[in-house]
Protein backbone atom coordinates (compact mmCIF):
# COMPACT_ATOMS: atom_id res chain seq x y z
CA UNK A 1 0.00 0.00 0.00
CA UNK A 2 1.35 3.36 -0.92
CA UNK A 3 1.08 6.09 1.65
CA UNK A 4 -1.46 9.07 0.80
CA UNK A 5 -0.24 12.24 -0.07
CA UNK A 6 -1.57 13.93 3.01
CA UNK A 7 0.31 11.88 5.31
CA UNK A 8 3.83 12.26 3.87
CA UNK A 9 2.94 16.30 4.13
CA UNK A 10 2.05 15.11 8.01
CA UNK A 11 5.58 13.41 7.82
CA UNK A 12 7.45 16.39 6.75
CA UNK A 13 6.10 18.49 9.56
CA UNK A 14 7.16 16.23 12.04
CA UNK A 15 10.68 15.51 11.12
CA UNK A 16 13.66 17.47 10.20
CA UNK A 17 15.90 15.03 7.83
CA UNK A 18 14.91 15.12 4.50
CA UNK A 19 11.53 13.22 2.99
CA UNK A 20 12.04 12.14 -0.41
CA UNK A 21 9.41 10.26 -2.32
CA UNK A 22 9.48 9.61 -6.09
CA UNK A 23 8.99 12.95 -7.75
CA UNK A 24 12.53 14.21 -5.68
CA UNK A 25 15.46 14.91 -8.38
CA UNK A 26 17.24 13.06 -5.10
CA UNK A 27 15.10 10.04 -5.20
CA UNK A 28 17.20 7.40 -7.45
CA UNK A 29 20.30 8.44 -5.56
CA UNK A 30 18.95 7.77 -1.84
CA UNK A 31 17.24 4.49 -3.13
CA UNK A 32 20.28 2.80 -5.12
CA UNK A 33 22.26 0.28 -2.52
CA UNK A 34 25.58 -1.16 -2.42
CA UNK A 35 24.38 -4.61 -4.63
CA UNK A 36 23.28 -3.36 -8.11
CA UNK A 37 21.17 -6.17 -8.78
CA UNK A 38 18.57 -4.05 -6.27
CA UNK A 39 16.50 -1.79 -7.84
CA UNK A 40 13.73 -1.33 -5.55
CA UNK A 41 11.14 2.03 -5.62
CA UNK A 42 10.27 2.59 -1.93
CA UNK A 43 7.22 5.31 -1.35
CA UNK A 44 9.06 7.41 0.83
CA UNK A 45 12.62 7.36 1.98
CA UNK A 46 13.60 9.32 5.22
CA UNK A 47 16.68 11.02 6.25
CA UNK A 48 16.52 10.86 9.68
CA UNK A 49 18.93 13.24 11.35
CA UNK A 50 17.73 11.93 15.25
CA UNK A 51 15.82 9.42 17.52
CA UNK A 52 12.69 11.82 17.09
CA UNK A 53 12.93 11.54 13.22
CA UNK A 54 13.55 7.45 13.81
CA UNK A 55 10.26 7.17 16.20
CA UNK A 56 8.48 9.03 13.84
CA UNK A 57 9.20 7.11 10.67
CA UNK A 58 8.65 3.82 12.89
CA UNK A 59 5.40 5.40 13.72
CA UNK A 60 4.41 6.25 10.40
CA UNK A 61 5.22 3.00 8.60
CA UNK A 62 3.44 1.52 11.85
CA UNK A 63 0.35 3.36 11.39
CA UNK A 64 -0.35 3.12 7.64
CA UNK A 65 0.69 -0.56 7.17
CA UNK A 66 3.73 -0.29 5.13
CA UNK A 67 6.75 -2.13 4.84
CA UNK A 68 9.53 -0.47 6.53
CA UNK A 69 13.57 -0.93 5.81
CA UNK A 70 16.68 0.36 8.02
CA UNK A 71 19.53 1.66 5.73
CA UNK A 72 22.78 1.81 7.53
CA UNK A 73 25.72 1.19 5.19
CA UNK A 74 23.72 -0.75 2.97
CA UNK A 75 25.71 -3.31 2.17
CA UNK A 76 23.52 -6.47 3.00
CA UNK A 77 23.49 -8.19 -0.45
CA UNK A 78 19.90 -9.21 -0.17
CA UNK A 79 18.97 -4.97 -0.42
CA UNK A 80 17.26 -5.17 3.13
CA UNK A 81 18.13 -1.39 3.23
CA UNK A 82 15.07 -1.05 0.68
CA UNK A 83 11.50 -2.12 -0.15
CA UNK A 84 9.22 -1.32 -2.89
CA UNK A 85 6.38 0.88 -1.72
CA UNK A 86 7.02 0.94 1.64
CA UNK A 87 9.14 3.35 4.03
CA UNK A 88 13.16 3.33 4.56
CA UNK A 89 14.68 5.20 7.63
CA UNK A 90 18.02 6.17 5.91
CA UNK A 91 20.33 6.53 9.12
CA UNK A 92 23.20 7.98 6.88
CA UNK A 93 23.02 11.53 8.18
CA UNK A 94 22.96 10.44 11.57
CA UNK A 95 27.24 10.17 11.89
CA UNK A 96 28.31 11.22 15.61
CA UNK A 97 30.62 9.62 17.33
CA UNK A 98 32.52 10.12 20.59
CA UNK A 99 35.32 8.45 21.89
CA UNK A 100 35.95 8.19 25.93
CA UNK A 101 39.58 8.02 26.56
CA UNK A 102 39.16 7.24 30.05
CA UNK A 103 36.83 4.16 29.98
CA UNK A 104 37.99 3.28 25.68
CA UNK A 105 34.71 3.25 25.10
CA UNK A 106 33.09 4.46 21.93
CA UNK A 107 29.93 5.93 21.26
CA UNK A 108 28.42 5.23 17.52
CA UNK A 109 25.37 6.84 15.98
CA UNK A 110 23.54 4.45 13.67
CA UNK A 111 24.33 5.79 10.43
CA UNK A 112 28.19 5.53 10.85
CA UNK A 113 30.26 3.12 8.39
CA UNK A 114 33.40 1.33 9.66
CA UNK A 115 35.79 3.93 8.28
CA UNK A 116 33.88 6.46 10.56
CA UNK A 117 34.54 4.58 13.63
CA UNK A 118 38.02 3.53 12.90
CA UNK A 119 38.96 7.23 11.83
CA UNK A 120 37.72 8.97 15.37
CA UNK A 121 38.91 5.98 17.62
CA UNK A 122 42.66 5.93 15.76
CA UNK A 123 43.28 9.42 16.72
CA UNK A 124 43.43 8.40 20.43
CA UNK A 125 44.77 4.30 19.80
CA UNK A 126 42.14 2.47 19.40
CA UNK A 127 39.60 0.56 17.86
CA UNK A 128 36.80 -1.50 17.65
CA UNK A 129 36.66 -4.73 16.34
CA UNK A 130 34.82 -5.11 12.55
CA UNK A 131 34.84 -6.29 9.57
CA UNK A 132 37.88 -6.61 6.51
CA UNK A 133 36.25 -3.37 4.55
CA UNK A 134 36.13 -0.31 5.98
CA UNK A 135 32.78 1.30 3.72
CA UNK A 136 30.65 -1.61 5.80
CA UNK A 137 27.84 -0.24 7.65
CA UNK A 138 28.20 -0.50 11.88
CA UNK A 139 24.42 -1.11 12.20
CA UNK A 140 24.15 -4.36 9.81
CA UNK A 141 27.83 -5.64 11.09
CA UNK A 142 27.45 -5.34 14.66
CA UNK A 143 23.77 -6.12 14.77
CA UNK A 144 25.03 -9.46 12.50
CA UNK A 145 27.84 -10.55 14.83
CA UNK A 146 30.80 -9.05 13.49
CA UNK A 147 33.81 -10.60 12.13
CA UNK A 148 37.22 -8.93 10.90
CA UNK A 149 40.58 -8.68 11.40
CA UNK A 150 40.55 -8.56 15.66
CA UNK A 151 37.86 -11.46 16.63
CA UNK A 152 40.37 -13.58 17.87
CA UNK A 153 41.89 -10.74 20.22
CA UNK A 154 38.97 -9.15 21.13
CA UNK A 155 36.30 -11.31 20.10
CA UNK A 156 33.07 -10.85 17.74
CA UNK A 157 31.89 -6.61 17.34
CA UNK A 158 28.63 -7.82 19.17
CA UNK A 159 30.36 -9.43 22.12
CA UNK A 160 31.90 -5.81 21.94
CA UNK A 161 28.62 -3.86 22.90
CA UNK A 162 28.11 -2.37 25.98
CA UNK A 163 24.81 -1.10 25.04
CA UNK A 164 22.52 0.88 22.40
CA UNK A 165 19.50 2.96 22.15
CA UNK A 166 16.85 1.23 20.67
CA UNK A 167 13.67 2.45 18.85
CA UNK A 168 10.88 -0.24 18.96
CA UNK A 169 8.01 -0.70 17.07
CA UNK A 170 5.73 1.44 19.10
CA UNK A 171 7.97 4.33 18.53
CA UNK A 172 9.59 4.63 21.87
CA UNK A 173 13.01 4.59 22.57
CA UNK A 174 14.97 2.02 25.17
CA UNK A 175 18.19 1.64 26.39
CA UNK A 176 19.37 -1.87 26.06
CA UNK A 177 22.60 -3.49 28.17
CA UNK A 178 23.49 -5.92 30.63
CA UNK A 179 21.33 -3.81 33.36
CA UNK A 180 17.95 -2.38 31.29
CA UNK A 181 16.17 -4.54 29.22
CA UNK A 182 18.80 -7.74 29.30
CA UNK A 183 16.56 -9.65 27.23
CA UNK A 184 16.62 -7.39 24.39
CA UNK A 185 20.64 -6.66 25.25
CA UNK A 186 20.76 -10.38 24.40
CA UNK A 187 18.90 -10.47 21.24
CA UNK A 188 20.39 -7.69 19.29
CA UNK A 189 24.02 -9.08 19.66
CA UNK A 190 23.76 -11.43 16.69
CA UNK A 191 19.99 -11.41 15.85
CA UNK A 192 20.62 -8.42 13.40
CA UNK A 193 17.58 -5.98 12.92
CA UNK A 194 14.66 -7.20 13.87
CA UNK A 195 14.02 -5.90 17.26
CA UNK A 196 14.00 -2.35 16.79
CA UNK A 197 16.18 0.77 14.80
CA UNK A 198 19.44 1.02 16.95
CA UNK A 199 20.09 5.06 16.93
CA UNK A 200 23.54 4.98 19.38
CA UNK A 201 25.85 1.61 20.26
CA UNK A 202 28.75 2.26 22.96
CA UNK A 203 31.27 -0.40 21.98
CA UNK A 204 34.25 -1.22 23.99
CA UNK A 205 37.59 -0.60 22.16
CA UNK A 206 41.25 -1.62 22.33
CA UNK A 207 44.57 -0.30 22.05
CA UNK A 208 45.10 -1.25 18.58
CA UNK A 209 47.35 1.13 16.84
CA UNK A 210 49.79 0.46 14.49
CA UNK A 211 49.52 -3.38 13.29
CA UNK A 212 51.55 -5.97 11.12
CA UNK A 213 49.50 -7.13 8.48
CA UNK A 214 48.51 -7.30 4.93
CA UNK A 215 48.07 -10.71 2.02
CA UNK A 216 50.64 -12.97 1.41
CA UNK A 217 50.11 -14.55 -2.31
CA UNK A 218 51.01 -18.12 -3.15
CA UNK A 219 50.83 -20.20 -5.87
CA UNK A 220 47.21 -21.72 -6.47
CA UNK A 221 48.68 -25.12 -7.48
CA UNK A 222 49.39 -25.46 -3.49
CA UNK A 223 46.53 -23.85 -2.29
CA UNK A 224 45.65 -27.38 -0.11
CA UNK A 225 49.06 -27.09 1.74
CA UNK A 226 48.31 -23.38 1.77
CA UNK A 227 44.77 -23.80 3.42
CA UNK A 228 46.19 -26.64 5.69
CA UNK A 229 49.28 -24.46 6.72
CA UNK A 230 46.45 -21.58 7.54
CA UNK A 231 44.68 -24.10 9.22
CA UNK A 232 47.70 -25.46 11.30
CA UNK A 233 48.38 -21.85 12.16
CA UNK A 234 45.60 -19.82 13.12
CA UNK A 235 44.45 -22.52 15.71
CA UNK A 236 47.60 -22.19 17.65
CA UNK A 237 48.18 -18.74 17.32
CA UNK A 238 48.16 -16.06 19.78
CA UNK A 239 45.27 -14.24 20.32
CA UNK A 240 46.98 -11.30 18.79
CA UNK A 241 47.23 -13.17 15.51
CA UNK A 242 44.24 -13.16 13.22
CA UNK A 243 44.38 -14.41 9.70
CA UNK A 244 42.16 -15.14 6.90
CA UNK A 245 42.57 -17.49 3.65
CA UNK A 246 41.47 -16.34 0.04
CA UNK A 247 41.77 -18.22 -3.29
CA UNK A 248 41.26 -14.75 -5.05
CA UNK A 249 42.25 -13.23 -8.59
CA UNK A 250 45.16 -10.83 -8.61
CA UNK A 251 43.53 -7.22 -9.16
CA UNK A 252 45.03 -5.72 -12.52
CA UNK A 253 46.51 -2.73 -11.02
CA UNK A 254 48.71 -1.19 -9.51
CA UNK A 255 50.34 -1.90 -6.79
CA UNK A 256 50.47 -5.81 -7.94
CA UNK A 257 53.04 -7.31 -10.15
CA UNK A 258 52.38 -6.96 -13.90
CA UNK A 259 52.93 -10.58 -13.65
CA UNK A 260 50.56 -11.61 -11.17
CA UNK A 261 47.82 -8.90 -12.02
CA UNK A 262 44.89 -11.36 -13.52
CA UNK A 263 46.58 -14.24 -11.72
CA UNK A 264 44.47 -16.79 -9.76
CA UNK A 265 46.01 -17.72 -6.32
CA UNK A 266 45.92 -18.86 -2.98
CA UNK A 267 46.70 -15.85 -0.44
CA UNK A 268 46.21 -15.73 3.36
CA UNK A 269 46.00 -12.18 4.91
CA UNK A 270 47.22 -11.61 8.33
CA UNK A 271 46.85 -8.98 11.16
CA UNK A 272 49.08 -9.39 14.09
CA UNK A 273 48.10 -7.04 16.77
CA UNK A 274 50.59 -7.58 19.48
CA UNK A 275 53.63 -5.28 19.96
CA UNK A 276 54.39 -4.53 16.84
CA UNK A 277 57.74 -5.11 16.43
CA UNK A 278 57.17 -8.60 16.59
CA UNK A 279 54.73 -9.01 13.81
CA UNK A 280 57.40 -10.10 11.47
CA UNK A 281 58.83 -13.11 13.64
CA UNK A 282 55.20 -14.44 14.59
CA UNK A 283 54.22 -13.97 10.69
CA UNK A 284 57.36 -15.75 9.84
CA UNK A 285 55.67 -19.48 9.19
CA UNK A 286 54.06 -18.22 6.55
CA UNK A 287 56.97 -16.99 4.27
CA UNK A 288 58.46 -20.31 5.68
CA UNK A 289 56.56 -22.60 3.80
CA UNK A 290 58.01 -21.46 0.52
CA UNK A 291 58.77 -18.34 -1.37
CA UNK A 292 55.48 -16.77 -2.07
CA UNK A 293 54.76 -15.03 -5.31
CA UNK A 294 53.75 -11.11 -3.18
CA UNK A 295 54.54 -10.55 0.42
CA UNK A 296 52.62 -7.59 1.03
CA UNK A 297 52.92 -7.38 5.01
CA UNK A 298 54.38 -4.91 6.94
CA UNK A 299 53.55 -2.18 9.61
CA UNK A 300 50.78 -0.07 9.28
CA UNK A 301 48.42 2.22 11.28
CA UNK A 302 45.35 0.02 11.98
CA UNK A 303 42.52 2.15 9.58
CA UNK A 304 45.17 1.01 6.77
CA UNK A 305 44.39 -2.35 6.95
CA UNK A 306 41.14 -1.85 7.26
CA UNK A 307 40.68 0.02 4.19
CA UNK A 308 43.48 -1.89 2.25
CA UNK A 309 40.88 -4.19 0.15
CA UNK A 310 37.95 -1.39 0.05
CA UNK A 311 39.03 -0.57 -3.76
CA UNK A 312 38.53 -4.11 -4.54
CA UNK A 313 34.84 -3.98 -4.13
CA UNK A 314 33.12 -0.09 -4.53
CA UNK A 315 29.70 0.25 -4.69
CA UNK A 316 27.57 -0.76 -7.87
CA UNK A 317 28.95 -4.43 -8.28
CA UNK A 318 26.66 -7.02 -8.49
CA UNK A 319 26.10 -9.46 -6.00
CA UNK A 320 25.96 -13.40 -4.94
CA UNK A 321 26.73 -14.60 -2.06
CA UNK A 322 26.73 -18.71 0.11
CA UNK A 323 28.36 -19.13 2.91
CA UNK A 324 28.48 -21.82 6.12
CA UNK A 325 30.31 -22.41 9.53
CA UNK A 326 32.11 -25.49 9.58
CA UNK A 327 33.96 -27.21 13.31
CA UNK A 328 37.25 -27.48 11.17
CA UNK A 329 38.83 -27.85 7.65
CA UNK A 330 39.18 -31.37 7.38
CA UNK A 331 41.58 -32.39 4.66
CA UNK A 332 38.39 -33.76 2.60
CA UNK A 333 36.63 -30.32 2.98
CA UNK A 334 39.91 -28.93 2.05
CA UNK A 335 40.37 -31.23 -1.08
CA UNK A 336 36.05 -29.55 -1.88
CA UNK A 337 37.98 -26.21 -1.87
CA UNK A 338 40.60 -27.16 -4.04
CA UNK A 339 38.21 -28.19 -7.13
CA UNK A 340 36.33 -24.81 -6.81
CA UNK A 341 38.62 -22.38 -5.16
CA UNK A 342 40.83 -21.78 -8.32
CA UNK A 343 38.11 -21.42 -10.76
CA UNK A 344 36.86 -17.82 -9.58
CA UNK A 345 35.19 -16.57 -12.60
CA UNK A 346 35.91 -12.58 -11.94
CA UNK A 347 38.39 -10.97 -10.26
CA UNK A 348 36.37 -9.30 -7.70
CA UNK A 349 35.02 -12.86 -6.48
CA UNK A 350 36.26 -14.18 -3.96
CA UNK A 351 35.98 -17.23 -1.79
CA UNK A 352 37.39 -16.18 2.11
CA UNK A 353 37.68 -18.40 4.82
CA UNK A 354 37.65 -16.08 8.74
CA UNK A 355 38.73 -17.96 12.18
CA UNK A 356 35.59 -17.35 14.64
CA UNK A 357 37.88 -18.76 17.52
CA UNK A 358 40.12 -17.29 19.73
CA UNK A 359 38.29 -14.07 22.16
CA UNK A 360 34.83 -15.50 19.84
CA UNK A 361 35.35 -18.91 21.83
CA UNK A 362 35.29 -17.80 25.21
CA UNK A 363 31.56 -16.90 25.11
CA UNK A 364 28.98 -19.60 25.91
CA UNK A 365 26.47 -20.28 23.00
CA UNK A 366 23.91 -19.25 25.02
CA UNK A 367 25.02 -15.77 26.18
CA UNK A 368 24.29 -13.73 23.14
CA UNK A 369 22.22 -14.49 20.56
CA UNK A 370 25.52 -15.33 18.17
CA UNK A 371 25.15 -19.43 18.51
CA UNK A 372 27.80 -20.76 16.48
CA UNK A 373 30.53 -20.44 19.35
CA UNK A 374 31.78 -23.88 19.14
CA UNK A 375 32.86 -23.59 15.23
CA UNK A 376 36.42 -22.45 14.34
CA UNK A 377 35.71 -21.13 10.73
CA UNK A 378 33.11 -19.67 8.58
CA UNK A 379 34.19 -19.07 4.80
CA UNK A 380 31.92 -17.36 2.90
CA UNK A 381 31.85 -17.64 -1.42
CA UNK A 382 31.50 -14.29 -2.53
CA UNK A 383 30.50 -13.41 -6.17
CA UNK A 384 30.95 -9.78 -6.97
CA UNK A 385 30.89 -8.70 -10.54
CA UNK A 386 29.98 -5.06 -12.49
CA UNK A 387 28.47 -6.89 -15.77
CA UNK A 388 24.97 -8.39 -15.21
CA UNK A 389 25.59 -10.43 -18.37
CA UNK A 390 28.36 -12.58 -16.18
CA UNK A 391 25.21 -13.43 -13.37
CA UNK A 392 24.53 -16.59 -14.55
CA UNK A 393 28.60 -17.71 -14.33
CA UNK A 394 29.15 -16.23 -10.89
CA UNK A 395 25.96 -17.61 -9.62
CA UNK A 396 27.06 -21.22 -10.77
CA UNK A 397 30.38 -20.71 -9.64
CA UNK A 398 29.07 -20.13 -6.09
CA UNK A 399 26.52 -22.56 -6.27
CA UNK A 400 28.41 -25.72 -7.47
CA UNK A 401 31.39 -24.46 -4.65
CA UNK A 402 28.38 -23.92 -2.09
CA UNK A 403 27.01 -27.58 -2.78
CA UNK A 404 30.77 -29.20 -2.75
CA UNK A 405 31.28 -27.86 0.80
CA UNK A 406 27.81 -28.54 2.25
CA UNK A 407 28.33 -32.22 4.03
CA UNK A 408 30.88 -30.23 5.78
CA UNK A 409 29.05 -26.84 7.38
CA UNK A 410 28.21 -27.46 11.05
CA UNK A 411 24.19 -26.59 10.14
CA UNK A 412 24.29 -23.25 9.63
CA UNK A 413 25.39 -19.97 8.34
CA UNK A 414 26.66 -16.20 9.75
CA UNK A 415 23.44 -14.28 9.13
CA UNK A 416 25.42 -11.49 7.90
CA UNK A 417 26.96 -13.64 4.74
CA UNK A 418 23.72 -14.86 4.05
CA UNK A 419 21.81 -14.29 0.74
CA UNK A 420 18.88 -15.58 -0.86
CA UNK A 421 18.22 -18.17 2.35
CA UNK A 422 15.01 -19.58 3.20
CA UNK A 423 13.39 -19.46 7.25
CA UNK A 424 14.91 -23.45 7.84
CA UNK A 425 18.40 -21.74 7.23
CA UNK A 426 17.72 -18.40 9.64
CA UNK A 427 16.72 -21.48 12.11
CA UNK A 428 19.53 -23.48 11.92
CA UNK A 429 22.07 -20.20 12.06
CA UNK A 430 20.31 -19.53 15.78
CA UNK A 431 20.06 -23.26 16.54
CA UNK A 432 19.25 -23.63 20.35
CA UNK A 433 18.94 -19.61 20.49
CA UNK A 434 16.18 -18.87 17.73
CA UNK A 435 12.74 -19.76 20.12
CA UNK A 436 14.68 -17.16 22.49
CA UNK A 437 14.98 -14.84 19.89
CA UNK A 438 11.50 -15.24 18.61
CA UNK A 439 10.41 -14.90 22.36
CA UNK A 440 12.29 -11.60 22.67
CA UNK A 441 10.98 -10.58 18.76
CA UNK A 442 6.92 -11.20 20.47
CA UNK A 443 7.70 -9.01 23.25
CA UNK A 444 9.45 -5.88 21.17
CA UNK A 445 7.82 -6.36 17.52
CA UNK A 446 5.08 -8.67 18.02
CA UNK A 447 3.78 -7.51 14.46
CA UNK A 448 6.99 -8.15 12.73
CA UNK A 449 7.05 -4.87 11.33
CA UNK A 450 10.90 -5.36 11.27
CA UNK A 451 10.58 -7.86 8.83
CA UNK A 452 13.48 -6.78 5.81
CA UNK A 453 16.04 -8.69 7.89
CA UNK A 454 17.34 -12.06 7.98
CA UNK A 455 13.68 -12.62 9.76
CA UNK A 456 13.30 -13.66 13.23
CA UNK A 457 8.89 -14.29 13.39
CA UNK A 458 7.47 -13.60 16.28
CA UNK A 459 6.54 -16.70 18.57
C1 LIG B 1 32.02 -5.80 0.53
C2 LIG B 1 31.51 -6.40 1.80
C3 LIG B 1 32.39 -6.75 2.80
C4 LIG B 1 31.93 -7.31 3.99
N1 LIG B 1 32.84 -7.66 4.94
C5 LIG B 1 32.41 -8.16 6.11
C6 LIG B 1 33.33 -8.47 7.15
O1 LIG B 1 34.53 -8.31 7.01
N2 LIG B 1 32.85 -8.96 8.32
C7 LIG B 1 31.52 -9.15 8.53
O2 LIG B 1 31.15 -9.58 9.61
N3 LIG B 1 30.63 -8.88 7.55
C8 LIG B 1 31.03 -8.39 6.36
N4 LIG B 1 30.13 -8.12 5.37
C9 LIG B 1 28.72 -8.47 5.57
C10 LIG B 1 28.01 -7.37 6.31
O3 LIG B 1 28.25 -7.51 7.69
C11 LIG B 1 26.50 -7.46 6.07
O4 LIG B 1 26.22 -7.31 4.70
C12 LIG B 1 25.75 -6.40 6.89
O5 LIG B 1 24.38 -6.70 6.82
C13 LIG B 1 26.01 -5.01 6.35
O6 LIG B 1 25.55 -4.03 7.23
P1 LIG B 1 25.21 -2.58 6.65
O7 LIG B 1 24.78 -1.75 7.77
O8 LIG B 1 26.30 -2.13 5.77
O9 LIG B 1 24.01 -2.94 5.66
P2 LIG B 1 22.48 -2.54 5.53
O10 LIG B 1 22.08 -3.24 4.26
O11 LIG B 1 22.27 -1.09 5.64
O12 LIG B 1 21.80 -3.24 6.76
C14 LIG B 1 21.84 -4.66 6.90
C15 LIG B 1 20.72 -5.13 7.83
O13 LIG B 1 20.91 -4.58 9.12
C16 LIG B 1 19.79 -3.79 9.50
N5 LIG B 1 20.31 -2.56 10.16
C17 LIG B 1 21.30 -1.77 9.72
N6 LIG B 1 21.52 -0.78 10.59
C18 LIG B 1 20.64 -0.96 11.61
C19 LIG B 1 20.38 -0.25 12.81
N7 LIG B 1 21.06 0.84 13.14
N8 LIG B 1 19.39 -0.72 13.61
C20 LIG B 1 18.69 -1.82 13.29
N9 LIG B 1 18.90 -2.53 12.17
C21 LIG B 1 19.87 -2.09 11.33
C22 LIG B 1 19.09 -3.47 8.19
O14 LIG B 1 17.73 -3.26 8.37
C23 LIG B 1 19.32 -4.72 7.38
O15 LIG B 1 18.41 -5.72 7.71
C24 LIG B 1 30.55 -7.53 4.18
C25 LIG B 1 29.66 -7.16 3.17
C26 LIG B 1 30.13 -6.60 1.99
C27 LIG B 1 29.16 -6.27 0.89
Amino acid sequence: MAPQQASTEQLETAVRGAVITSSDPRYDDARRVYNAQIDKRPAVIIQCVDDADVAAAVTFARENDLDLSIRCGSHNPNGFAVNDNGVVIDLRPMKGIRVDTATKTVRVQGGCTWGDVDHAAHAYGLAVPSGIISTTGVGGLSLGGGIGHLTRKAGLTCDNLISADVVTADGNRVTASATENEDLFWALRGGGGNFGVVTSFEFQAHEVHTVYGGPIFYDVEKGPEVMKLFRDFIMDAPEDMNAFFAYLIVPPADPFPAELQNKTVAAIACCWAGPVEKGNEMTRPLREFGPPLMDGTGEMPFPALNTAFDGLVPEGLQHYWKADFVDDLTDPLIAGHAMHGPSIPTFQSAMHIYPVNGAAHRVGKTDTAWSYRDANFTHVIAAMFPDPADTDANRDWVRRYWDELRPHSSGGAYVNFMHEEDQERIKASYRDNYDRLAQVKAKYDPSNLFHMNQNIRPA
